[in-house]
C-alpha cells in the first residue's frame, strides 16, 4: 500500500479536522444534552472546516461500547453520571480519520479513562514499519491490565483507506496469534476499548440499529426507492451513514417507505449497537496515524 504525496496530504487534512472536532466536541457535551445535538454539531462542524463525515458522529454511552448515532426522531439526552465515547470520522476526497474521546461525568470511571489514553499512547510509541499486530495487542493489553482493568476482546482496530473505514488489517487489543505486519505508509486507526475488571471484557450487538451501509447495487422498481438509493450511493458511497440524514435526501420525511424497501432487498450493511455482555462501561481513547520506518505519525 502506497499514498502519493497528494493523498498523504487529505489523510492528513481529514486527521486535522477530525482532531479540532474531537476537541471542541470533548468541551461542549454536557450531562443532558440531547444526543441529536451532539452529533448535529459534530457532523456541521466537520463540513465547516472542509472535510465530510466519514460516519456519523457516534455517541456511545456506557455500556454501549460504540456504533449509536441519533436515529431520526431521537429524543435521549447525555444522562447523569455517564461515560460517553465520542467517535468522529471524517474524510476529505475520500481519505479516512477516525479519533475518539470519553467523556467522564462519573468519578468513578475516571481511571478506565486514563487507562484507556495510556494504553493508546503505548501503542502510538510502539508501532512502527515491521510490527506485528500481535506484539502491538499484547502491549495494549498490558497496559490496560497495569491499571486494573480489562481490555475489551473483540472490537479492534483497524486500517483505513479511501472510502473504507475498515480497509483490511485490524489491530486487536489483546494478545493473538497472527504473523500479519505493519507496513510503512499504511493509515491505521488504534483504538483501546478498557471495561472492569469482572467484566467478560467482549460486546455483543445490541438490538437497535442506527447505522448503515451500501452492499451491493440492485435496481429498484419503485421509482422512490431508485432515487433514495441513488442518493446514498452519489453521498455515501462506501461510508457508513446515519438514517438520520435521509431526513436531507429529496424524498425528506418520505424516505421511510424507500429506506424500508432498500433494506428489505437485502442491499445493507446494518451495523447495531455493541454492548458490552455484562452490562459493564466501556471506555475508548482513538488516533488514526500513518506507519513509518520507525513509528508512526499521529493524524488526528
Ligand atoms: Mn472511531
Ligand atoms: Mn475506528
Amino acid at each position: 500500500m502506497y499514498y502519493s504525496k497528494e493523498e498523504q496530504e487529505k489523510f492528513s487534512k481529514a486527521g486535522e479536522i477530525a482532531r479540532v472536532v474531537r476537541e471542541t466536541m470533548r468541551k461542549n457535551v454536557q450531562e443532558e444534552m440531547r444526543i441529536v445535538d451532539v452529533c448535529e454539531k459534530a457532523e456541521e462542524l466537520i463540513r465547516k472546516l472542509g472535510g465530510k463525515p466519514a460516519f456519523p458522529c457516534n455517541v456511545s454511552i456506557n455500556e454501549v461500547a460504540a456504533h449509536y448515532t441519533s436515529p431520526p426522531g431521537d429524543t435521549k439526552t447525555v444522562p447523569k453520571n455517564s461515560l460517553v465515547k465520542l467517535d468522529i470520522g471524517v474524510h476529505v476526497d475520500g481519505y479516512v480519520a477516525d479519533t475518539a474521546v470519553t467523556v467522564c461525568f462519573n468519578r468513578e470511571y475516571d481511571a478506565m479513562v486514563v487507562a484507556a489514553e495510556e494504553a493508546l499512547k503505548t501503542a502510538i510509541e510502539t508501532i512502527r514499519s515491521g510490527i506485528f499486530t500481535s506484539k502491538l495487542g499484547s502491549a495494549v493489553q498490558k497496559t490496560i491490565e497495569s491499571y486494573g482493568f480489562k481490555p475489551v476482546s473483540n472490537l479492534t482496530g483497524h486500517q483505513v483507506g479511501r472510502f473504507l473505514v475498515h480497509a483490511g488489517k485490524s489491530l486487536p487489543n489483546v494478545f493473538h496469534l497472527s504473523a500479519t505486519r505493519l507496513h510503512t505508509g499504511e493509515v491505521y486507526a488504534i483504538e483501546p476499548f478498557v471495561t472492569l475488571k469482572d467484566a467478560v471484557g467482549k460486546v455483543e450487538s445490541g438490538k437497535e440499529i442506527t447505522i448503515f451501509k451500501m452492499k451491493k447495487h440492485k435496481s429498484m422498481r419503485a421509482t422512490a426507492a431508485r432515487n433514495l438509493f441513488n442518493f446514498i450511493e452519489t453521498n455515501y458511497r462506501s461510508l457508513p451513514f446515519a438514517e438520520r440524514w435521509l431526513q436531507k435526501s429529496p424524498l425528506k420525511g418520505g424516505y421511510k417507505e424507500a429506506f424500508h424497501e432498500i433494506r428489505a432487498a437485502n442491499c445493507l450493511t446494518e451495523y447495531p449497537i455493541f454492548v458490552e455482555a455484562s452490562g459493564k462501561p466501556v471506555a475508548q481513547a482513538e488516533h488514526t496515524v500513518f506507519i513509518t520506518e520507525n513509528g508512526c505519525k499521529v493524524l488526528t
